[in-house]
């Protein structure tokens, strides 16, 4: 179940209608999904009680003083005085409720809630949640909506995402979605409407929310015009419907007014033109029903960008004064409606009516999959863990501690039998708390490599970029999940013809591909470089594996030791005593191919639970400790399959030759 909260304000410019529009495409979208919409700046004692009693109810208990908070804030009048003061309880606020809800996305439709995030996780590593803004501003678009860092931007069209790109934001950053409309605009089938040409009933839908003293006026020139046909819509006004009614009484044919209704979608795209005023919703919602728009009205300071997206790109048309509407009008079919199919061929380059659909996609994808782009692995004591998946006491964990790990992992990318995804459920579920996963990627310079470049025993060229979006995916995922880190690394496959000649090395922790053509010193610099560790596999002479021995990094010693960060002293079953011998730093690790792998020598780190601490730890090569993992008649055996299970051994700790500090006393 994924937990989406949305922010909105009642402020028009569509914030409220793009954060409901979307909340029932991902309800639409998916069964997995719960979506809470708030708006921090609702003033009235009402709606706030009722959003403090639905808010993910049953799912969450919030804490009252969240509410109590948010009162004090909205009962201070002197609210843009205090703007200081009101910004920080409106943080602490939602400060409350994030920590409270723990949300997998937070959606912004509003940009002041971008800026109170930037502050609340100023001093972590990365916000716990994906976080998307929704731009409903359109072609002047405030820079407080793109100065506060987002996943990403959605925006209604190419102008839009000018003005961002110009500011510097990214451009993989933009989606150029359309607004989100109701997703009825992009099921509904559009209606084939005939040109409105001579002798044609013209369909005009008229939008009445300001301006009702003229309306009565403008109806009546409007039916002027030859074959013109009206629908008027008046909302909840039940006293200018009557008025309304009255007044086009016995042109029953020509005229029909309704009150409220939930049938917009369906009129605009049964309709030639809409009149209305440029409000947000209204303006796109014409644009996704490919309707053309006569604007009668345009508030300053907040609809003139959606009037001038009508001017602009040739959608319609803005009429200064009420009494040009019905002149507007007429302009549009004369000449065999020249105008008018004008900007139909224009909105039909515009329409996106899934837009909703779409952002609701692209948002629950954002929840499995956060920008690889962004910072590490948060620090553990950062994280908000869900209770299900630990208990309450490792809230507070964050000192070092004892951590089960395996660095050297492959899954099917390679000659692995499981697909990432279930090499993370399957360590996860034995409470591993690091793994790293390093499938093959072979030198194409080198015999082997060209061999196995033909059969799937190695990542290819072509997958690598993948192979590193999945595992992120992933990373993301298991810490959520299990809450159990996963890196990303490969193993470096370097096979000549003799096993003097051959090498595999271990890169951990890393950040991006490395050609597979470098040698092994510019392969080491080019880990480090991405702040990585480099890690001689299997070393020395195996005993028990099929394998070719690889010795090449272990017979030149004196120039690989200074550049590796640690050697495997175990791999599967074997143990290679000599690197404990020698003193130099050590792992060990299952070389995973299949389940029945996990039975082998492992890894025990005395650190804090992040990426950085767990690789300084192996690289200073303190608190390092090996374990050889057997059968345990509890969880372990319940996974694998009894067959699969090599037979019981004992468990025994291998200690390392250099002094062993007592840790943490
Ligand atoms: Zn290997
Ligand atoms: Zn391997």
């Amino acid at each position: 179940m994924k937990k989406i909260l949305i922010l909105t304000a009642g402020f028009g410019g569509g914030h409220n209608a793009a954060a409901q529009n979307l909340r029932e495409a991902l309800e639409l979208v998916s069964e997995e999904v719960k979506v809470e919409v708030l708006d921090l700046f609702e003033s009235s004692y009402g709606s706030i009680n009722t959003i403090a009693q639905n808010a993910y109810q049953g799912m969450v208990q919030y804490v009252p003083r969240i509410w109590g908070g948010l009162y004090s804030l909205l009962d201070n009048s002197s609210f843009i005085e205090n703007r200081l003061t009101s910004f920080t309880r409106l943080k602490d606020a939602l400060s409350d409720i994030l920590h409270e809800t723990q949300p997998d996305c937070v959606v912004s439709t509003y940009p002041v809630y971008a800026h109170i995030i930037q502050e609340i996780y100023r001093d972590h590593a990365e916000r716990p949640f994906a976080f998307v803004t929704i731009v409903t501003d359109s072609i002047t678009v405030n820079s407080s909506w793109f100065r506060a860092p987002s996943d990403f931007y959605s925006v209604s069209n190419e102008a839009t995402a000018n003005v961002l790109k110009a500011a510097g934001v990214p451009g993989d950053q933009i989606k150029v979605l359309g607004f989100p409309v109701s997703h009825r605009f992009g099921q509904a089938p559009m209606e084939t409407l005939q040109p409105p040409v001579f002798g044609q009933p013209r369909k005009i839908l008229y939008v009445i929310n300001t301006g009702k003293k003229k309306s009565g006026k403008v109806i009546d020139h409007l039916l002027e015009i030859p074959d013109v046909v009206l629908t008027v819509t008046v909302g909840r006004d039940a006293e200018l419907k009557t008025k309304l009614t009255e007044r086009t009484r016995g042109l029953a044919d020509r005229v029909r007014v309704l009150g409220w209704t939930n049938q917009m979608p369906e009129l605009m795209m049964s309709h030639h033109l809409v009149i209305g005023k440029a409000g947000a919703a209204l303006v796109q919602e014409a644009i996704a029903a490919r309707c053309p728009m006569i604007v009668n009205q345009v508030i300053p300071g907040q609809e003139e960008g959606n009037a001038r997206l009508i001017t602009e790109f040739g959608l319609g048309a803005v009429a200064e004064r009420n009494r040009e509407v019905p002149e507007l009008v007429a302009e549009a079919f004369e000449h065999k409606a020249k105008i008018w199919l004008e900007w139909r061929r224009n909105l039909a380059r515009m329409s996106r009516p899934d837009a909703a659909v779409r952002l609701a996609e692209l948002v629950l994808e954002k929840c499995e999959a956060p920008d690889p782009t962004r910072k590490s692995i948060p620090l553990f004591s950062q994280v908000p863990i869900r209770p299900s998946v630990t208990t309450a006491a490792d809230h507070a964990v964050t000192e070092p501690r004892m951590l089960l790990c395996d660095f050297h992992i492959h899954t099917n990318y390679s000659d692995g039998k499981l697909s990432v995804p279930e090499v993370v459920d399957f360590y996860g579920r034995l409470g591993f708390d690091c793994i790293c996963i390093t499938d093959h990627l072979a030198d194409p310079r080198r015999l082997i490599g060209k061999l196995a470049r033909l059969s799937s025993m190695t990542v290819s060229e072509s997958q690598l970029e993948e192979y590193f979006k999945v595992i992120e995916r992933e990373r993301w995922r298991a810490l959520r999940k299990y809450n159990m880190l996963v890196l990303t690394g490969m193993e470096f496959n370097k096979d000549g013809y003799t096993q003097k000649s051959s090498a595999h090395l271990l890169g951990i922790d890393l950040k991006a591909p490395i050609d597979s053509a470098l040698d092994l010193p510019e392969t080491i610099a080019q880990i480090h470089a991405q702040g990585g560790l480099a890690v001689a596999s299997h070393p020395h002479i195996m005993k028990s594996e099929w394998g070719k021995n690889t010795l090449h990094l272990w017979e030149n010693q004196e120039k690989f030791a200074p550049l590796i960060d640690a050697w495997e002293i175990a791999n599967r079953n074997n143990i290679f005593d000599c690197v404990g011998m020698k003193g130099l730093p050590f792992l060990a690790n299952s070389d995973f191919h299949k389940p029945k792998h996990i039975y082998s020598w492992k890894t025990l780190l005395y650190c804090e639970k992040s990426p950085e601490a767990i690789k300084q730890c192996i690289r200073r090569n303190e608190h390092v400790s090996i374990t050889l993992y057997r059968k345990d008649r509890g969880s372990a055996a319940a996974i694998v399959p009894r067959a699969a299970v090599a037979e019981p051994q004992p468990a025994i700790a291998y200690f390392p030759p250099r002094p062993l500090e007592v840790a943490h006393s």
